[in-house]
């Protein structure tokens, strides 16, 4: 149907998201998927029952706009236990759809015209476009696998001005999958003191990172969590990505403006899913053995392409593994990753659409949320490149 009204774009780029291009090319060629990230096993039994009991026990009405407060109660638990951050479930928890809409709530919540934001890259790819949507401008920071995704935090404070309204950060950081450490947040908490800076932590891999190294939530530094959102996803602690299912947490100020594009956004989010992740929250051995779980399938993969022509680091965290083919080929990201798909049959992610200015330093993100199996095959592809 021809449309007959000129439209201005509010967006510099609308195009399907590199995960759903290089899920549908994986399917049309036959492809390992290891491109967009989500599990291919399904969530515990247990969980999935709960889902049915609620929804037999009539749980298929509206749930509150914040939350079950049940859900909150236990939310609120868990982070006092977890990083010693009291939260109060009436007033600093909301459930939200996904930790796409939490984030995308809390920068709409905050962000002004010509409010400025600052953006680590790679960067998660919903970041920038409601930044720019609430009418704010992205000012981008560079990280490069050279300097291991290391911050530059004098650079970051030269960055700032009287217009910086929030600063987005990501740990266990997708794609790099690099972690920031105390020195990181200690930084940070210097940066914004006596400024009216917001912080936006998006911790959706907060349960996965590895080697023993413990993860630097926001919340459990007071003096940042006073000025945070802190944004969790229980589609990756539970492996429902599908469920679109997750939280935040921040300070009764920050939390009431949220509310108020919350509640005409979304209003609230799907009744029987909340009712059973809240049962199955008691179950604290799930989300506790979920690094050791993942850093199994990270130490099977880097192991087998041990050999191969990639160079690797092994990710702190995350469910991300990038390889750097530099010994390969001068090609793009880009066209190799799309390459690797129709001719290799294995599809994986380009760093370079994380950049802004799409920098390539020929690295590609490999999802190893697998079965062991596929993680095998994959490897045994990638050996013979
Ligand atoms: N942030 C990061 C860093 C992510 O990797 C993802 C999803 N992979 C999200 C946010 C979105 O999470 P959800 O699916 O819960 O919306
Ligand atoms: N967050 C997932 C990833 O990084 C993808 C989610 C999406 O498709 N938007 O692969």
């Amino acid at each position: 149907m021809d449309c007959s009204v000129t439209l201005k774009s509010k967006l510099p780029q609308v195009k399907t998201t590199i995960f759903t291009r290089m899920s549908a090319l994986a399917a049309q060629e036959n492809a390992l998927n290891l491109s967009q990230g989500f599990p291919d096993f399904d969530c515990p039994p247990a969980l999935s029952k709960a889902v049915q009991k609620a929804m037999a026990e009539g749980k298929n009405q509206y749930a509150p706009m914040a939350g079950l407060m049940s859900l909150r109660e236990k939310i609120a638990r868990k982070t006092q236990e977890l990083y010693g951050a009291e939260y109060h479930p009436e007033t600093e928890i909301t459930i939200t759809a996904g930790a796409t809409q939490a984030l995308f709530t809390a920068i709409t919540a905050v962000i002004r015209y010509g409010d400025e934001a600052l953006i680590f890259e790679p960067a998660y790819d919903c970041y920038a476009p409601a930044v720019e949507l609430a009418g704010g401008v992205c000012k981008f920071v560079k990280l490069k696998p050279s300097d291991s995704y290391k911050i530059d935090w004098e650079a970051v404070k030269k960055l700032c001005s009287k217009n910086t309204r929030l600063i987005i950060i990501n740990s266990p950081h997708n794609p790099s999958g690099s972690v920031l450490g105390e020195e990181d947040m200690k930084k940070l908490e210097k940066l914004v003191e006596g400024t009216d800076i917001v912080i936006l932590s998006d911790e959706v891999y907060e349960h996965i990172v590895f080697d023993g190294i413990r993860h630097e939530s926001i919340c459990r530094y007071p003096n940042l969590a006073r000025r945070s959102f802190v944004v969790s996803s229980f589609g990756k602690t539970y492996h429902v990505t599908g469920w679109k299912t997750g939280y935040v947490v921040a300070p009764a100020e920050l939390m009431a403006e949220f509310r108020k594009v919350h509640q005409y956004n979304v209003f609230c989010v799907n009744h029987p899913m909340q009712a059973a992740i809240c049962d199955f929250m008691d179950n604290t051995a799930h989300h506790l053995e979920l690094a050791a779980f993942y850093q199994t399938k990270r130490d099977l993969f880097v192991n087998l392409l041990n050999g191969s022509r990639f160079e690797i680091t092994p990710s702190a965290g995350t469910y991300f593994q990038n390889l750097n083919y530099t010994a390969i080929t001068e090609e793009g990201d880009v066209d190799f990753a799309v390459r690797l798909t129709r001719e290799h049959k294995i599809a994986s992610i380009p760093l370079s659409v994380f950049y802004r200015d799409n920098a390539d330093y020929n690295r590609l993100r490999f999802c190893f949320a697998k079965g062991d199996e596929t993680l095998k095959k994959a490897a045994e592809i990638l050996c013979r490149i």
